[in-house]
């Protein structure tokens, strides 16, 4: 399978809006990823207030199923408590590994479901996962402190 073929409008439109793509006043964590395997850089940043992920963006650099992931992932979690977020990253990570593949347990994911085929193409999979990663990682450091 070819990446066009995966590559939904959704994504399209993601790769090219840059509208999660900044730094956000007054963050509370922060936190770096790195996927190596294609070279994706991506910095989170998320201001945390009584549980809820207030604001949320982005910088970095990367291939563009990284970069779309990354602003889709944003799209979904800001304004939302941070247990509900985690149980989406838990969502996203169970759709790429094939674990979830009823529509109806997928449809919370809402833009991020365009990613689901990125299953086939394991090469990929570490593109799409990175910012999700990125984001449990960030908050459960944000927890510990
Ligand atoms: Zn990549």
């Amino acid at each position: 399978m070819g990446i066009e073929q995966i590559y939904t409008e959704v994504l399209r439109e993601h790769t090219n809006s840059k509208h999660n793509k900044h730094h956000i006043i007054s963050p509370t964590a922060k936190l770096s990823g790195v996927n190596p395997s294609c070279g994706d850089e991506i910095e989170l940043e998320l201001r945390l207030q009584n549980g809820i992920i207030e604001d949320a963006g982005y910088t970095g650099k990367g291939c563009a199923i990284s970069q779309a992931s990354a602003s889709i992932m944003i799209d979904l979690i800001k304004g939302k408590p941070v247990e509900e977020a985690m149980k989406l990253a838990e969502t996203f990570f169970g759709m790429i590994k094939h674990e979830i593949t009823e529509d109806e347990k997928l449809e919370v994911l809402e833009d991020a479901v365009a990613l689901k085929d990125i299953a086939h193409m394991p090469a990929r999979v570490k593109c799409a996962v990175l910012s999700w990663h990125t984001l449990k990682e960030c908050v459960e450091q944000s927890e510990e402190k």
